[in-house]
């Protein structure tokens, strides 16, 4: 009699180092089928974005050769997950499927009816905390960060780090798809050269990124706001695809020490906890306010400002060096996506459902928890927000965070020649610059 093979099913975990999922599986003593499925139906609006596909050809392509190199594979299916599971399930008679506890309202719906039928076994692999372990005194849901993060680092009890295991019981494999065929990359015209230059996706590319921040992190607490500056991790997108553990990640920030640095760089990872637990308790988060009085507020529509902010043309450097470095490198720095978010929202007083889209479809690391919460949070209507009337004014922020402009002249070069001075507000230069837009809208007026 042949052993029935269990199905690792791998969704935003796609790791083989310190990944629950993985172990199970491996610790089953059965063979394994490790499984992608990608989904384009069930998610509608929320499928992966043009950005993160590009990240998920490449993330992809690295785990099925580290499952190679164990004697594994990775079966790729493409399909609504309700019917690819079902049907991945009676192909092979899996016993059983391990996969990570899905937080997208979407694929925790769907799992959750399918674990009905289906002998699902759902691990934490992503997240610090399972999605609905931190609650307040009283058994609520927080709905402000600080005690939130209080009792994270109350409650967090750190494990020992599963190594990537040494072998992966063989199975017969299910026919799969090839990577190839799945068309994630850009062919004409071939927009991700600027993703090549500045990302390895893949957890060995987590791991470099890792080697490379960690020695500076101490200091990650003034450097953090410096978009000119490599003062942040870059880590966003291997969380975000989960080619690291956040464990991990605790652990080895603990290890350097207590400095203000480390314990701002965790509070970051709880921002992220944060996100998930508000997406947990309110999984309408990505179209509707969390402040149900922000339902009917009266945002301008505006085809044409709209497409200035999304090209980084808006005449405002900080905005479009911003918008650009998302355009040509699939990320943006933390202060500048507070500070686009900001003008789209309370310049040209546009709904933050339009660049909550734009961004979802143009970050390598769009996360619809992170990508959400954040959204709400500038436009004033999310939980524990930024109150509506507190703008950001680019110039000032400009100013303050760039200094000397490198950040600004790096990717808008029709400022190159601009003095420190007028850098950041090129319109009162004595002579403006040539071929750079005027300002789209009197920053005066937000
Ligand atoms: P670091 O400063 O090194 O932080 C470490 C990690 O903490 C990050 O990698 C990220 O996983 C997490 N983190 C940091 N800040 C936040 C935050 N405010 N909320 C949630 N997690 C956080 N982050 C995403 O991962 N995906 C998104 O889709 C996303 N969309 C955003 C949209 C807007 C409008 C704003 C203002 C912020 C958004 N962020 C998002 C949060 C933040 O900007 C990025 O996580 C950060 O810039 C990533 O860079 P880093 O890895 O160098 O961050």
């Amino acid at each position: 009699m042949t052993t029935e093979p269990v199905l690792l099913w791998f969704r935003r975990d796609l790791r083989l180092t310190d990944n629950a999922a993985v172990m199970a599986a491996v610790q089953s003593g059965r063979p394994v089928i490790p499984v992608f499925i990608l989904d384009e139906v069930t998610p509608g609006e929320w499928a992966v974005g043009g950005a993160s596909r590009w990240w998920l050809h490449h993330s992809l392509e690295s785990l099925g050769g580290s499952l190679r190199a164990l004697g594994s594979d990775l079966v790729l299916r493409r399909g609504a997950i309700e019917t690819e599971l079902p049907k991945l399930v009676r192909e092979t008679k899996a016993a059983e499927v391990h996969v990570g506890e899905p937080t997208e309202p979407w694929a925790r719906r769907v799992v959750g009816e399918l674990a009905k039928t289906l002998p699902v076994h759902r691990h934490r692999t992503a997240m610090l905390f399972g999605p609905d372990a931190i609650r307040t005194g009283s058994g609520t849901p927080y709905s402000v960060f600080t005690p939130f993060a209080n009792a994270c680092r109350a409650s967090y009890r750190a494990h020992t780090l599963a190594k990537a295991p040494e072998a992966i019981t063989p199975a017969q494999m299910p026919r799969g798809d090839r990577l190839a065929e799945w068309g994630l990359l850009p062919t004409h015209p071939d927009w991700a050269a600027g993703f090549r230059a500045t990302h390895q996706p893949g957890e060995a590319g987590a791991l470099k990124q890792v080697a490379k921040f960690l020695p500076g992190l101490a200091g990650y607490d003034v450097g953090r706001n410096l978009p000119g500056k490599e003062g942040t991790s870059r880590l966003s997108a291997h969380l975000a695809w989960g080619e690291i553990s956040p464990d991990s990640m605790w652990a080895a920030a603990e290890q350097q020490g207590a400095e203000p640095g480390v314990k701002a760089w965790i509070t970051e990872l709880l921002w992220r906890e944060f996100s998930t637990h508000l997406l947990w308790h309110a999984p309408s988060m990505p179209d509707t306010p969390l402040k149900p009085a922000f339902a009917a507020f009266p945002f301008r529509h505006d085809a044409k400002a709209l497409q200035a902010w999304q090209q980084g043309r808006t005449g405002i450097p900080i905005v479009d060096a911003g918008m650009r470095q998302l355009w040509t490198t699939g990320w943006m720095h933390n202060r500048v996506r507070m500070i686009t978010a900001s003008f789209l929202i309370k310049h040209l007083l546009i709904d933050w459902r339009e660049g909550e889209k734009w961004f979802w479809d143009k970050l390598v690391d769009a996360d619809l928890a992170a990508n959400s919460a954040s959204w709400q949070w500038v436009a004033g209507c999310g939980a524990d927000a930024a109150p509506f009337f507190r703008v950001f004014n680019p110039v000032l922020q400009g100013g303050k965070f760039d200094p000397d402009g490198g950040y600004v002249r790096r990717y808008v070069p029709e400022l190159a020649a601009v003095s420190d001075r007028y850098v950041h507000a090129p319109w009162t230069a004595p002579s403006p610059p040539s071929g750079y837009p005027k300002p789209i809208v009197d920053l005066a007026f937000g």
